[in-house]
């Protein structure tokens, strides 16, 4: 461990220790660092045929393809759901995290639509998804704000895919002799009369993510972006941490932006960031800051272990 490392996570630690309150600011990286990534290994495993007969390159684009059907598009978005949503992470990482701010006041924003911070065991009351979530349909026009809950219908549109699910929930593949994927077992379509429609208007479902201007901002939307807004109130004055994990350069003003803006507001207020690659932070907070360039597994790891 270098010695510059050990003091950022020494300074941290201590922050972790003294402050009122966390505000946690997550973004993919966080995911990522679960072993949640978009490529690789779990890429070829379920999408291979994708890959193979639309040149798709990895699950972020994939998210935008043009499908050429309905049939197709919900295949793959069925596909994505459940490895991203409905499986557990291969590591550790949001409970090491949840072990470090249990008991405490803490607060979470995130970006991320993976659900991974509920299914570690976070406070449901403290946490605000500001960018849908992937267990959740809505009306694509939209005609009215309520969302639906997918894991049923999806695992439905697997199990005609030609997937099933295994022991402790995870997608299983049929597999060939040397142990890859069957794809000439798989489809690449649902049948047409899984594909979800609105009860209310009959047009088709769409993911509950932020992509245009048709998110729909449900209930528990409101109600958390207002959590979120009371908790930062409370502590506008107060020693609080601001908590930066693996926010990349997408989408800076939801998290990143504002957690400068509020460590520069508040002189009792500290900003610690753990990005792999990309930690950094403004010259007028930086003797209030901490930024750790580490994977984040890896660092809250030594955290816990100092
Ligand atoms: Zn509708």
């Amino acid at each position: 461990m270098d010695q510059d490392y050990k003091e950022k996570l020494e300074k941290l630690k201590e922050e972790l220790e003294n402050a009122d309150a966390v505000a946690i600011g997550a973004g993919a990286g966080l995911s990522a660092s679960a072993g949640l990534d978009y490529s690789g290994e779990k890429f070829e495993k379920y999408f291979g045929d994708f890959a193979e007969k639309l040149g798709i390159r990895d699950m972020y684009s994939g998210g935008f393809y043009p499908f050429p059907d309905e049939e197709t598009m919900w295949a793959w978005w069925t596909r994505h759901i459940y490895v991203n949503r409905y499986v557990s992470p291969p590591r550790p990482v949001y409970s090491m995290l949840l072990d470090l701010v249990k008991g405490r006041d803490y607060f979470v924003i995130t970006t991320n639509v993976d659900h991974q911070f509920q299914k570690a065991g976070f406070d449901k009351e403290r946490l605000f998804y500001t960018q849908g979530d992937y267990g959740l349909w809505q009306c694509s026009t939209p005609c009215h704000t309520r969302t639906y809950d997918n894991k049923e219908k999806v695992v439905k549109m697997l199990y005609a895919q030609g997937f099933a699910i295994g022991e402790n929930s995870e997608l299983a593949v049929p597999e060939t002799e040397d142990g890859r994927t069957d794809f000439s077992q798989l489809s690449m379509r649902v049948p047409s009369g899984l594909i979800p429609y609105c009860p209310v208007c009959g047009e088709m479902m769409a993911m509950n993510l932020r992509a245009d201007d048709t998110f729909v901002e449900d209930e528990g939307w409101h109600k958390a972006s207002a959590a979120y807004a009371k908790f930062l109130q409370e502590h506008k004055d107060k020693h609080i941490l601001f908590l930066e994990l693996g926010v990349g350069g997408n989408t800076p003003g939801i998290v990143k932006y504002p957690f400068w803006q509020m460590t520069h507001d508040n002189k009792n207020a500290f900003y610690a960031c753990i990005n792999s690659g990309e930690a950094f932070c403004p010259a007028e907070i930086a003797d209030r800051s901490v930024c750790i360039d580490s994977d984040i597994g890896a660092a809250l790891k030594d955290l816990s272990a100092e």
